[in-house]
């Protein structure tokens, strides 16, 4: 475990020298097409600090994209991830098996909504754990068509750029995409043509009439949705979206979906965040903030959905790496100990109230939303039109980063800030992350 201290420290321009060092020797060797937010190389992190090469030390509202939830080098994941390294790093669990393949499983049992009898199958990285989700839910409907979402992401494999609603950047070139996939409209409330109260009703009787009328519901395997939109945006689908939609698949044999990977282990203030409507997922999909830090990722349903797939139909030579199921069991711990699901509604609580103070002051900010500790504020030209400000967003972004503070952007239009802090966040960097956000909007 490091034990970065834990407050803000600017030391050079961001990105500092060796960074910008660092930054020229990666653009020789590293391929163009993967970028990053912003370039300062990392040297040790955790909690809400990312301290960098240069010996700046920045608030991190990212967690690296929603993943290190108990900070990043938690000290139950470092010691059980350290312990398991020492013992053995690989068997392959479809050659050799080990027990903390086999707790994991266990735990998402336990941890994952309803009481039925439930199985999972681990995996490498979100993207194969909705791909492995859509070859299960085909396999026991026996059906091929699968329904996503405008605004959707679900990665950037092939099945899953086709899943994925947003050209630029996942798509475009990427073509052909995988075939039986339907988009069909979501809840968006803030844009909503006649208001966000009629949203939920109308958004899915649209949905349920355009699946019925252009798939047919019989042919469908699979709806898949994120419980809260993430790349897409932030965007809680209005309520009664998502209990609609799981009731029209459970009347029609279709498997529901719920793809947490981005809002599930405790971000949003719940384990999950499908937790907040009732909705039991027939198959639930997880990774990104289940092992602090290390590749996990994981498919968990009903135990004889699960068990359709016919014996070796499922697995790969990494999925639930012994270290990073250490790292899972650690980073559980911590949330369980901490109960990081508190602290996700005391953040909501503590940067909503900032949040709507900056609104009444900045008429950028069109819309505040979001759960727990996955926050946005959507930034618009004028509240009227709402017409997206995304160079503004990007702008601010910008303004956060030389002051110290890591935010992302996001949305189908580029105009979603959204913070994603680490759960166990000090409220005192929380609050400070918030001061330079208004100081940004300020002097924009
Ligand atoms: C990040 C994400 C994925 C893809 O996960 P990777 O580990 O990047 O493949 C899928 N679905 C959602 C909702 C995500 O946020």
């Amino acid at each position: 475990m490091t034990t970065v201290p834990q407050e803000r420290r600017l030391v050079t321009p961001v990105p500092g020298p060796k960074s910008r060092e660092l930054q020229a020797r990666r653009t020789s060797v590293v391929a163009g097409g993967v970028g990053s937010v912003l370039p300062v190389f990392a040297a040790r992190a955790d909690g809400g600090i990312l301290e960098d090469v240069d010996g700046n030390r920045l608030i991190d509202f990212g967690s690296g994209i929603a993943v290190t939830s108990v900070g990043a080098s938690a000290e139950a994941v470092v010691r059980r991830a350290s312990a398991q390294l020492a013992d053995f790093t690989h068997t392959c669990f479809m050659v050799t098996p080990y027990e903390g393949y086999v707790e994991v499983c266990e735990r998402l049992a336990e941890l994952t909504p309803g009481d039925h009898a439930k199985k999972s199958a681990l995996f490498n990285s979100g993207a194969e754990a909705v791909e492995n989700a859509v070859k299960i839910a085909r396999s026991y409907t026996k059906r091929q068509a699968v329904v996503v979402f405008d605004h959707g992401y679900h990665g950037r494999t092939n099945l899953t750029m086709a899943l994925t609603s947003k050209n630029m950047p996942y798509k475009n070139g990427f073509g052909p995409f995988a075939p039986e996939i339907y988009r069909v409209p979501v809840a968006y409330g803030y844009r909503w043509p006649t208001g966000p109260e009629n949203c939920g009703a109308e958004a899915s009787a649209q949905a349920i009439d355009q699946i019925s009328k252009q798939i047919g519901a019989g042919n469908v395997a699979a709806i898949i949705i994120e419980p809260v939109l993430g790349e897409g945006g932030f965007i809680e689908p209005a309520k009664g979206f998502l209990p609609a939609l799981a009731k029209f698949a459970k009347d029609n044999g279709i498997v529901f979906v719920a793809d947490e990977i981005q809002s599930g282990f405790c971000r949003t203030g719940q384990w999950f965040a499908c937790e907040d409507e009732g909705i039991v997922p027939d198959l639930i999909t997880t990774a990104k903030g289940i092992a602090g830090g290390l590749p996990l990722a994981a498919v968990t349903g009903r135990a004889e959905i699960m068990d359709s797939v016919h014996a070796g139909g499922l697995g790969g030579t990494y999925g639930g790496n012994p270290v990073a199921c250490a790292a899972a069991l650690g980073s559980i711990e911590t949330m369980r100990e901490l109960d990081l699901a508190g602290k996700a509604k005391r953040i909501e609580t503590v940067m909503k109230d900032r949040l709507a103070a900056m609104a009444e002051k900045h008429e950028l900010i069109g819309d505040i939303r979001g759960r727990g500790a996955m926050i946005a504020v959507e930034l618009v030209k004028d509240r009227g039109t709402k017409e997206p400000a995304a160079e503004a967003t990007a702008a601010l972004a910008k303004a956060c980063h030389a002051a110290g503070l890591l935010v992302l952007t996001c949305g189908t239009y580029g105009n979603v800030l959204r913070f994603l802090p680490p759960l166990v966040i000090g409220e005192d960097l929380l609050n400070e992350g918030l001061d330079i956000i208004e100081e940004a909007l300020a002097g924009l």
